[in-house]
């Protein structure tokens, strides 16, 4: 998701592009089975794929807004509602799968010249040749580039490949996603539970479903993927305090373990690191791969700005101040998901009280809501222009 956003952004800059891809995004028929994996995408987000020309591809497939959210603690009575009309907005952001927001970036890769897409294709190895990263792909292949660009997620090749160390440490706990239909109406909002094992997200979609994220224990984890679909939402309901009523029926599960991850460096020479190569972060609050979409069309912008002023792109001048902009923003954002998730966890009663009270007062102050809402959106700090471009 997070490098076609970037060479979306870069389509039309008349630079040499190669975007290497593993996997093809599957086209979607309208009949498909939701998929497993989806995102909560904010109002920036949706700022930069209006900005490309790629939100009609993703409003033409499937997407639902969520114009509420809900938060509670599963240790007390604190709560907080947020409501996109208390800022005038008419959804704090959408649930789409990821697989319509790669194809539809997908679709606007293919669509008018300007990138070489190399799909199916895998990186076997690469070097520095005389200022230039060669590229060598499985099929024997082999690209020269000034400026390479990690967008390879949290494994990243081209992370190891620059001797950047990834810092960070595994939060032990897993997440499980479903898709369940509930007796309830999800009513268009965002639900999500703190539970001393992790957060529990309900997570509106198109059809009246909701997909569920699970962050909980490798060992409930695990349990909860053995379990019979029957067991499974008997669970599921009660985690939720049936605040959705029964849970009618689930989709397969699935499990993905959760770190904290950070690059200390973002850029070298000729190379740098976007997305989830470079940060990876709790989802409890769905912020992951907005700050992969931001740190793309930031880094767009800073390229774009270099070619204007004849500088040359691969120098680390001209990388430093993409690293600059967006490291802070996203060291920031790191910390205070891994801070609600150890606050939200914590089991002593001192802090639980204070949590909830802390909760309920929050609720009570429109201002602090309202900033907390705007930080959610990402409509704050300092914006790449691709964000900022056109009103929603
Ligand atoms: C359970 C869960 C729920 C989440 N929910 C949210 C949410 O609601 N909102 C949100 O913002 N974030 C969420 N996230 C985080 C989000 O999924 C990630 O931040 C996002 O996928 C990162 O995107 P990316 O493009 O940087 O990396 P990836 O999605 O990891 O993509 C990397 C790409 O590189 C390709 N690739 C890798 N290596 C090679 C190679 N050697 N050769 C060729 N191609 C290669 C892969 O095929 C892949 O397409 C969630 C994460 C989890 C685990």
């Amino acid at each position: 998701m997070v490098g076609a956003t970037l060479a979306c952004a870069l389509q039309d800059s008349g630079m040499k592009i190669a975007l290497i891809e593993s996997t093809p995004p599957p086209e979607l028929r309208p009949d498909d089975p939701v998929d497993l994996r989806v995102s909560a995408i904010t109002r920036a987000s949706q700022q930069i794929f209006t900005a490309l020309g790629v939100w009609s591809g993703m409003t033409a497939r499937r997407i639902s807004p969520f114009r509420e959210m809900h938060v509670w603690d599963a240790g007390g009575d604190g709560l907080i509602h947020f409501d996109a009309a208390d800022l005038g907005e008419d959804a704090l952001g959408h649930i789409i799968e990821n697989r319509v927001v790669q194809r539809a970036l997908w679709d606007r890769l293919q669509g008018e010249g300007g990138i070489e897409l190399l799909c199916p294709a895998a990186v076997a190895e690469l070097r520095y040749d005389d200022a230039l990263t060669a590229v060598s792909l499985a099929d024997g292949r082999v690209l020269h580039a000034r400026l390479l660009v990690g967008a390879d997620g949290a494994q990243s090749r081209v992370r190891q490949f620059a001797h950047i160390q990834a810092h960070g440490w595994s939060y032990d706990q897993q997440a499980v996603v479903a898709t369940v239909a509930t007796e309830r109406s999800h009513d268009e909002t965002a639900w999500q539970r703190f539970l001393p094992t992790g957060p529990l997200a309900f997570l509106p979609l198109h059809d009246g479903r909701s997909s569920i994220v699970w962050s909980t224990t490798p060992q409930q984890a695990r349990q909860l993927l053995e379990a019979d679909d029957a067991a499974f939402c008997q669970q599921l309901a009660s985690a939720f305090d049936g605040r959705l009523g029964r849970i009618e029926s689930s989709s397969e599960r699935a499990s993905f373990p959760l770190r904290l991850q950070y690059a200390p460096s973002y850029v070298k020479p000729g190379l740098a690191l976007v997305g989830d190569a470079a940060h990876t972060v709790h989802p409890l609050a769905g912020q992951g791969v907005n700050l992969g979409i931001l740190d793309a069309a930031s880094l767009a912008e800073v390229l774009l700005d270099a070619r204007a002023q004849d500088r040359d792109i691969a120098a680390l001048k001209v990388l430093r101040r993409y690293e600059r902009w967006r490291k802070g923003h996203n060291l920031m954002m790191m910390a205070a998901m891994d801070g609600f998730k150890r606050l939200f966890g914590a089991d002593w009663e001192a802090l639980r009280w204070a949590r909830n009270t802390g909760l309920t007062l929050t609720n009570a102050l429109p201002p602090v809501k309202h900033l907390i809402m705007s930080h959610a959106m990402g409509r704050s700090g300092d914006l790449p222009a691709l964000a900022r471009r056109v009103a929603l």
